[in-house]
């Protein structure tokens, strides 16, 4: 083995040690056999979240009995966490293959009290760079979109499904984004803002577990648990298709007059 691959196996089991004991794990009995060298990345299944919580026995039909008594759809649970207490279990995360080849975690940013908030799908270049969302070109075509509707960056929050760049900006797989999003739902039960808008499929798929692809719920509401989620297209995708401009900014009008018609006192 050479020498690299050594030093990244001590250092992925120090880390991997270092998460169970955080975990709470106090000791690893051993084992006679000889482990296989070749190590694979730790998947660690996150802690179930503390905060969202579906409504009991959902699965239970009771129309035949007692007429129409659909089950309520499921309603986000506020939280009290601060954005810094679920940042700080992401610290040296190894919970997905994804840190392997990432510089930062990206971490959702802005307004912690915003009424709007877009989620995008994970980290490019320029982003893992900088340790920011939406930083890259893609970032600017958001910031102009963000801007075109009356607002300022600042003002609304910003996140990804997952916070470690992929490698060659590819999705996220299903079983990485399954690992980060938990951090997501939990800063969206902190904010709860009114309106989420999900930029392209992954994050729309992600947010809404819906099968359906981007062409078809775009510029329609959808729901998640109470809160109103606007599918548009990603700001990449218009990039490579400025055509499809229009539709997102048929799509973000919709955002803003919704938001104009529900002002209340927050920014
Ligand atoms: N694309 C995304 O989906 N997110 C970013 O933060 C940057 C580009």
């Amino acid at each position: 083995m050479a020498a690299k691959e050594v030093l990244d196996l001590v250092s992925d089991t120090k880390k991997q040690l270092e998460h169970l004991r955080v975990l709470g794990v106090e000791g690893i009995r051993g084992t006679t056999a000889v482990a296989p060298v070749r190590v694979r990345p730790a998947v660690i299944t996150p802690r179930p979240q503390p905060v969202i919580q579906e409504p009991a026995g959902e699965s239970v039909s009771v129309n035949s009995l007692f007429g129409d008594l659909s089950p309520s759809a499921a309603k986000l649970t506020p939280s009290t966490e601060t954005f810094e207490q679920i940042h700080s279990e992401l610290v040296d995360c190894i919970r997905c293959p994804l840190y392997r080849e990432r510089t930062h975690i990206v971490h959702t940013e802005g307004n912690r009290k915003a009424r709007l908030m877009f989620v995008g799908e994970a980290p490019g270049a320029d982003e893992d760079i900088q340790a920011r969302p939406f930083v890259g070109r893609a970032g600017q075509l958001l910031t102009k979109i963000i801007e075109a509707i009356g607002l300022k960056r600042e003002e609304v929050l910003i996140g990804n499904v997952n916070r470690c760049r992929p490698p060659g900006n590819r999705a996220p797989t299903a079983e990485e984004a399954s690992m980060c999003k938990p951090y997501l739902l939990r800063e969206i039960a902190v904010v709860q803002p009114e309106v989420i808008v999900v930029l392209g499929n992954t994050a729309m798929k992600n947010l809404l577990d819906t099968k359906e692809g981007i062409t078809k719920l775009r510029g329609r509401f959808q729901d998640y648990k109470g809160i109103k989620v606007m599918p548009t297209f990603h700001p990449a995708y218009l990039l490579r298709d400025p055509s499809k401009k229009r539709e997102t900014w048929e799509d973000l009008k919709k955002v803003r007059d919704y938001l104009d018609s529900h002002r209340s006192d927050q920014c």
